[in-house]
């Protein structure tokens, strides 16, 4: 099957509170979407990736890319006023040849090969699969007005959902046909109906979204062996 990633990349990054664009915020010296990228470019899975931008730095990705030979990526389109949307112009830009269609938010740059080989795999057996990790913290369901806590979360039922998202490619096409409105791929695949299928992400696979995300994940990648994997990529 052939598997392509989409790289939604084009958030507006107002809680980074930085001049940057986020996805050229550096990570230990090198940008956080290129790190993203790596990790596509080595993985043999991966035939192409499509990455989505702000339009108004889609000559900043493409400099980026074109520097550090990321032969995979080939379109770079721009983004919507949501992640939805961004998805969706990613959609259009794919070759008629795909079966199965990966989406990785492009600030989340410490995914691995493992993570990317087991959604494509678990993706091409049951149609759709996200990454997602357990819970650790009690969470409770609040009325909003009130403030009183209504309910308490089971936690065992409970998971957190990260990216990789990986679909049969008709199956994402048609989840995208309508003009729903979702924070995730699979919410609009599970409306359709169809059921989605996690499996294990992982607790270090963090979204840089403030900055303190960005310390965080300096020091995951001085721990673990995510720095060698990502660039020796
Ligand atoms: O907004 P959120 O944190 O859920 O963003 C997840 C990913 O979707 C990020 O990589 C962000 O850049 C991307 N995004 C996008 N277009 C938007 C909003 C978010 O590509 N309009």
């Amino acid at each position: 099957m052939k598997l392509w990633v989409i790289v939604p990349t084009a958030g507006s990054g107002q809680r980074m509170k930085s001049d940057v664009p986020k996805p050229f915020l550096k990570l230990a010296g090198v940008p956080v979407i290129v790190r993203t990228l790596r990790a596509f470019e080595s993985c043999p899975a991966v035939a192409g990736v499509v990455v989505v931008g702000q339009e108004d730095i889609l000559e900043d990705f493409r400099a980026a890319i074109s520097a550090e030979g990321l032969r995979k990526v080939r379109a770079v389109v721009p983004g919507g006023a949501t992640r939805t949307q961004s998805v969706r112009n990613g959609l259009k830009a794919l070759p008629g040849d795909v079966d199965l269609v990966m989406v990785h938010d492009g600030v989340r740059p410490l995914v691995t090969a493992r993570m990317i080989e087991d959604g494509a795999r678990i993706a091409e057996e049951s149609g759709a699969a996200v990454a997602a990790v357990p819970v650790k913290p009690t969470l409770k369901v609040v009325d909003p007005r009130s403030e009183l806590i209504t309910e308490t979360l089971d936690r065992t039922l409970v998971w957190e959902i990260q990216t990789p998202q990986v679909f049969r490619r008709e199956l994402l096409d048609r989840a995208y046909g309508g003009d729903e409105n979702a924070t995730d791929d699979a919410a609009l695949v599970e409306k359709l109906g169809v059921p989605v299928k996690i499996y294990m992400g992982d607790p270090r696979n963090i979204k840089i979204t403030t900055p303190e995300d960005l310390v965080i994940a300096e020091a995951l990648l001085r721990s673990s062996g995510i720095e060698r994997l990502a660039t020796n990529g």
